[in-house]
């Protein structure tokens, strides 16, 4: 079978000749041949089956770029391509999604003055931050407060004042009023501030230059953190530090890490279990360093009385499963108590890190009279 015009070739591959034409500028699918007198396009019958892929990832909203790179490869390697490009697409519609049913939520809202008192919910609170048996400093930091639960664990030089920082920026929520309205700004505004903080401490110390003048280790912070707003918890969530819940003996994480490992977990390349034991499963995809890509999650999470939360560093996590997580928290002893047995788990585990823990009780409190 000979070469087919455009005409024909945009019929059979249901495209039309001006977007075949668009897909040769870009590069996306060049012509067999372009005739040398009449400038016409020329396609082979074999090119059909990329000019469908074009048009079908088009209709996916893959960006042009990532379509060009993808249609250089094999099968098996397009499948991978396209599968973490919808990883990647349903994690950011998770996020846009939590950050409506914020807005949903406040803006249904009747009154904006907190603490809302219908509900008679109150929380206890304990922190815990412990350096471990293996680092020589701690770079992590815990706070439990009436409004505020906070873990942050810092990376790089500085990392002590970088966690401190932007626990520190949180803690200003303690007091002052939080219109409930105002929620979201009020924490976009305290993310936004931790990380000027954090900034500053990276600019004020040492920077050890690479052999070609770049900047070397970055100073940066993870931060978890929620804030009781009287009636729910405001969740605020950048890098690997953790949230979980326990409701009604189950165990669940509230929290999605920003590891490179878990955005191959979330792209089917790894499973859970491989990393779990992955070597690189600390590096972060994303934590608060004072740049324009300190996004942090946010979300309203509906609380229970008997709902209890634990906010903790990787110093725990990578070292107690989450089986073990479980039964300290299940066994309902006092916050204190649970923080202090939580930690000595992870040094009875080696302690290789920094750990820090922070668990909270949802209680119904009595009603005033
Ligand atoms: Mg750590």
């Amino acid at each position: 079978m000979g070469l087919l015009t455009i005409g024909a070739f945009a019929k059979a591959s249901r495209l039309s000749p001006k977007a075949l034409r668009l897909y040769d500028e870009l590069g996306l699918l060049t012509p067999a041949r372009v005739d040398a007198t009449t400038g016409y396009r020329l396609y082979a019958p074999g090119q059909l089956e990329q000019a469908r892929l074009v048009a079908w990832l088009r209709r996916l909203g893959m960006p042009l770029a990532r379509i060009r790179e993808l249609t250089g490869l094999d099968g098996p390697a397009q499948a991978r391509e396209i599968r973490a490009y919808w990883a990647q697409v349903e994690s950011e519609v998770s996020a846009r999604r939590d950050m409506a049913a914020f807005l949903i939520d406040h803006l249904s809202r009747e009154d904006s003055a907190m603490p809302h008192t219908d509900r008679h919910l109150g929380i206890r609170y304990a922190a815990l931050s412990d350096t471990g048996l293996v680092r020589e400093n701690n770079q992590d930091a815990a706070y439990a407060g009436s409004r505020l639960l906070a873990v942050a664990d810092g990376f790089g030089e500085g990392g002590a004042p970088a966690s401190a920082a932007a626990v520190e920026t949180f803690k200003r929520l303690e007091t002052g009023d939080l219109p409930a309205a105002n929620l979201l700004n009020v924490l976009e505004e305290s993310v936004s501030r931790a990380g000027e903080a954090v900034h500053e401490i990276a600019a004020s110390g040492p920077r050890p230059d690479g052999p070609d003048g770049s900047a070397g280790s970055e100073v940066g912070t993870t931060l978890t953190a929620m804030l009781w707003t009287g009636s729910q918890l405001a969740l605020v969530h950048i890098g690997d530090t953790r949230a979980y819940l326990l409701r009604d003996g189950e165990l669940s994480r509230i929290t999605h890490d920003h590891t490179l490992v878990q955005s191959m977990v979330d792209e089917g390349r790894i499973s859970a279990a491989e990393a779990d034991s992955h070597p690189q499963r600390s590096l972060l995809a994303r934590a608060l360093i004072g740049g324009p890509d300190d996004r942090a999650d946010m979300r309203l999470q509906d609380v229970q009385a008997g709902d209890r939360y634990l906010l903790c560093s990787d110093g725990l996590t990578s070292v107690v499963p989450d089986a073990e997580v479980r039964t300290a928290l299940a066994a309902g002893d006092e916050p204190e108590r649970t923080v202090r047995e939580l930690v000595d788990t992870a040094r009875l585990a080696g302690g290789p890190d920094n750990v820090s823990c922070v668990v909270a009780d949802v209680l119904e409190l009595a009603a005033p009279a």
